[in-house]
């Protein structure tokens, strides 16, 4: 039985990371333009606050600007909003990304803050402007795993036109968004969920299979076909068997899928890597946007 190719997130966002910091650096000296990037974060949420630092510690690597917007649990929605307010009125900020999800305890409303942001500044691509642009397929800042999936895609297979997709999830982080980028991209898209009934059978004649699902392992091995490409988005923290030591999974059981399919991403080194690249694009494309100066498109990628 072939074995699947492993498509490596990590190289190929360290790539995406690599062209990033060389774009900062040219319209750094080219237009003195530094990008920056802003991030609201409420709580104290350990995933949560890992997550603000490494975008911050990444943004700097690539030479652009970062600030952290710490606020507690309990802040009153109005400070939020807010913080928002002098951020969209500060030049020099490009970015600005709400981390989410909120506190349980918290009362924030997050499609309130989040459509409080300048849609030209919703890095996270959750504001519903860009929502709508994307679903019109329109350009637009659109979220940055959703993008980091279709670079993946792209990478394995030059041409997604005619192709048969399965999106399991249905998220607006991610689901709904990859969903209407392979549409753009001439796919016959199915969207799977917690309510349809045949996941099995969906996946098995799927020639891409986008599983974003957060259920560890959901995906079986025998629910593949060996011409599929598999893109695992799934990050679930689960105990090992063995070692009885905490280890991150996916959403599809990569044990099985290999022996079963064309190519696949790992968890983690897929998907995960991107995101953050994806981030970077993003707050780079809206310094540009802003500007009226972007011509970079992720094709370049
Ligand atoms: P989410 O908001 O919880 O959405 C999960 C989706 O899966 C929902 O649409 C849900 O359907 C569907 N679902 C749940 N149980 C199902 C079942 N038995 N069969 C079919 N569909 C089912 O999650 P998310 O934010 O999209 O994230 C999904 C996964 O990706 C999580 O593991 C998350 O940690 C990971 N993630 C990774 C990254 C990254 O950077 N790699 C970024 C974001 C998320 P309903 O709509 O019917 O409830």
């Amino acid at each position: 039985m072939a074995t699947a190719n492993i498509i490596n997130g990590k190289e190929i966002a360290s790539d995406i990371e690599k062209v990033i910091k060389r774009k900062v650096y040219e319209i750094k000296s080219e237009k003195n333009i530094v990008p920056g990037l802003a991030v609201i974060l409420v709580g104290e949420d350990p995933a949560s606050m890992v997550y603000v630092k490494n975008k911050g510690k990444k943004c700097q690597e690539s030479g652009m600007n970062s600030w952290e917007h710490r606020f507690p649990a309990d802040v009153p929605e109005n400070v939020i909003l807010d913080k928002i307010n002098s951020l969209n009125n500060d030049d020099s900020v490009d970015g600005i990304l709400v981390q989410l999800p909120f506190p349980k305890s918290s009362k924030l409303s997050e499609r309130k803050i989040i459509n409080h942001i300048n849609p030209n500044k919703d890095v996270d691509g959750l504001h519903i402007s860009n929502f709508g642009k994307l679903v019109a397929g329109d350009d637009g800042l659109f979220p940055a795993t959703p993008t980091g999936c279709l670079i993946l895609l792209k990478k394995n297979i030059q041409n997604l036109e005619g192709l048969k997709a399965l999106v399991v999830g249905r998220s607006n982080l991610v689901g709904k968004p990859i969903a209407h980028m392979l549409l753009k991209e001439n796919c016959t898209v199915s969207i799977a969920h917690s309510k349809t009934t045949n996941i099995a059978e969906e996946c098995i004649k799927s020639d891409i299979i986008i599983a974003a699902v957060g259920i560890p392992k959901f995906i079986k091995g025998t629910w593949l076909n060996s011409e599929s490409v598999v893109i695992d988005v799934g990050i679930n923290r689960i105990q090992d068997n063995t070692s009885s030591k905490p280890i991150l999974v996916g959403d599809v059981n990569f044990e099985e899928a290999i022996k079963h399919v064309r190519a696949i991403t790992p968890v983690p080194g897929g998907v995960g890597p991107m995101t953050i690249a994806c981030l970077l694009l993003n707050t780079l494309k809206a310094a540009k946007i802003r500007r009226g100066i972007y011509e970079t498109s992720i094709e370049s990628f």
